[in-house]
């Protein structure tokens, strides 16, 4: 029997007032889910991100058959399709569906792909817009219109005004200022963050567990461990999740955001990216929660807006400026960098204590925080001169939540400027001074951040140097990033010795570079 619509609800669309039910008809429409390997290994995944995709789309198929809706769920391992496009296609096939309807997905890929097996599977393709977000597409290319650079504070004052978050009667904003950052740059004193409150777990439930064990029999060589997986994975999970964020850590929050300390992987944050992405919970919601908190002096105005500014603008501003440059995006190299990623970043040795905790942290967790993705992780890569694809399919596989609509203009657009500056007006490079600045790395490392050239010389100086030195011509004239550049001159005495030193490290890097798996 034919039916009317086959309804695709996607691994990061588990949102139950999602336009696709607004006239779902039980009696005539299917809805329809799919866990299939080649999303797990498109990019070799992280086998925490395989879980909490599955584990979360398990949960959330319990919701939609207590609801008496009736549901093609195909399992992994159940099922011969490896592509959602294959399995998709089948089902279209079997069911005779006339439309298949699903909301915008979170990659361009996906939704070339969907398209094109509903289509050829004789089916229309009807998508709707993702009211997870506060910005549609359309909106964002209308104020992006006319402007030679995005940024993101511009569209993020445009946000608040839209939505008057955190502005007074007159329209101002709350504080006397739309941004609070000169005192949100703290790092901890020698002896550390002290006692830090441990962010609330979710044990695996029966069903969770049965997802771990299906993850480690399917994808036995990916990277990542399963042993600390304690994810929010239902709605009411993730509303527990920002309450315990916003009483035990939103107050430092802001204060602390861009600091980093051994060991110590979640600090003041958050822990909501993949519930939210994985649309668990409402970005309206959670940004509502932290101004109640400062409306009820529970944090203050450099937190609150410190965190906002995370969710409605940067948040928002990603998503817009992926769905604005795909596919074009995903190509671009402006600084022609070739070079592998070193194995080093899937968990191979290093002596670099910075990358060592870094990437621990990553295989244990899926998880760092934002400055370990920008200012350890994605700087090396930069200074390093990695290939922008290669980095770029490293931040895809390794993170809960890793989604490319996110991941790729943080990675190839803010942290590797392979756009060349659409969205950020200079590149995020630092030496191993910020590093020792906002973290206690490099006192458990054998390597000196004040050193450029010789045995001890930390590699993220040494590259620094040399990044500044191979991109002279681009960058020294320009006026966002002369007086960086300017620095270099005092660096003349010892520059051959860095070029040098520099493509040591970019051979000694590249040996054994490969991917896993
Ligand atoms: P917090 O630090 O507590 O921040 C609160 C929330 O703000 C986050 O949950 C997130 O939803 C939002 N947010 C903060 N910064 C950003 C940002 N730059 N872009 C989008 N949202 C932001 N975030 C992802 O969700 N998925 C990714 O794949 C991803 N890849 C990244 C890659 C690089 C190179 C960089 C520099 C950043 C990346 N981010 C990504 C952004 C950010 O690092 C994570 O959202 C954050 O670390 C998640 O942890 P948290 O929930 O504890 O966030
Ligand atoms: Fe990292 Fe250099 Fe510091 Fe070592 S010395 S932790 S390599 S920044």
């Amino acid at each position: 029997m034919a039916i009317r619509r086959l309804c695709v609800v996607l691994g990061d669309q588990l949102d139950l007032d999602s336009a696709l039910f607004d006239d779902f008809d039980p009696a005539q429409d299917c809805l329809w889910m799919a866990e299939v390997s080649s999303e797990a290994q498109h990019v070799p995944s992280h086998k925490a991100r395989i879980a909490i995709f599955l584990a979360a789309m398990r949960h959330f198929s319990v919701v939609l058959r207590q609801r008496g809706w009736p549901l093609e769920y195909l399992r992994l391992g159940e099922h011969p399709h490896e592509t959602l496009s294959q399995a998709l296609n089948a089902s279209v096939s079997r069911l005779a569906a006339q439309q298949v309807c699903c909301v915008q997905p979170g990659e361009w890929r996906l939704c070339a792909a969907l398209r094109a097996a509903a289509e050829q599977a004789g089916a229309r393709w009807i998508d709707y817009p993702d009211r997870h977000f506060l910005c549609q597409p359309d909106e964002f290319a209308d104020w992006a219109r006319g402007r030679k650079q995005l940024r993101m504070e511009h569209f993020y004052h445009y946000m608040r005004k839209r939505y008057r978050i955190l502005l007074d009667e007159q329209g101002q904003p709350v504080g006397g200022a739309w941004n609070f950052d000169a005192r949100n740059r703290g790092s901890f004193a020698r002896q550390g963050p002290g006692m830090l409150p441990a962010p609330c777990a979710f044990q695996p439930d029966a069903p969770t567990r049965e997802v771990l064990q299906a993850v480690e029999r399917h994808f036995p060589h990916h990277p990542g461990s399963l042993e600390a997986f304690d994810w929010p994975l239902t709605p009411a999970q993730a509303e527990q999740a920002l309450e315990d964020f916003i009483e035990q850590r939103l107050p430092a929050f802001g204060q602390y955001q861009d600091a980093m300390w051994s060991g110590e992987p979640w600090l003041y944050h958050a822990r909501l990216s993949a519930a939210l992405n994985l649309k668990l919970i409402h970005p309206r919601r959670v940004i509502e929660a932290a101004v109640d908190a400062l409306q009820s002096r529970q944090a203050p105005i450099e937190a609150v807006e410190g965190f906002v500014r995370q969710v409605l603008g940067w948040r928002e501003f990603v998503r817009g400026v992926y769905w604005l440059r795909m596919p074009q995006f995903a190509e671009q190299n402006i600084l022609a960098h070739g070079q592998p990623l070193p194995w080093l970043y899937w968990g191979g040795d290093t002596d670099m204590h910075c990358l060592s905790e870094c990437v621990g942290q990553t295989m244990s967790y899926g998880y760092a925080h934002h400055i370990q993705r920008l200012m350890v992780l994605g700087n090396f890569a930069l200074l390093l001169g990695v290939r922008p694809e290669a980095i770029h399919r490293w931040f895809l596989a390794v993170y809960v939540d890793a989604v490319e609509w996110v991941e790729l203009p943080n990675v190839l657009g803010m942290s590797q400027y392979a756009d060349g500056g659409h969205m950020v007006s200079k590149p995020y490079v630092a030496s191993g001074a910020y590093v020792k600045r906002m973290s206690n790395y490099c006192q458990h490392c054998r390597f000196d951040p004040a050193l450029a050239v010789g045995e001890k010389a930390c590699p993220f100086t040494t590259l620094y140097w040399d990044f500044l030195d191979r991109h002279q011509q681009r960058f020294a004239q320009h006026p966002r990033t002369a007086l960086q550049w300017r620095a270099l001159s005092g660096k003349q005495a010892q520059l051959q010795a860095i070029r040098e030193q520099a493509e040591r490290w970019r051979r000694r890097l590249a040996e054994g570079a490969r991917e896993p798996c």
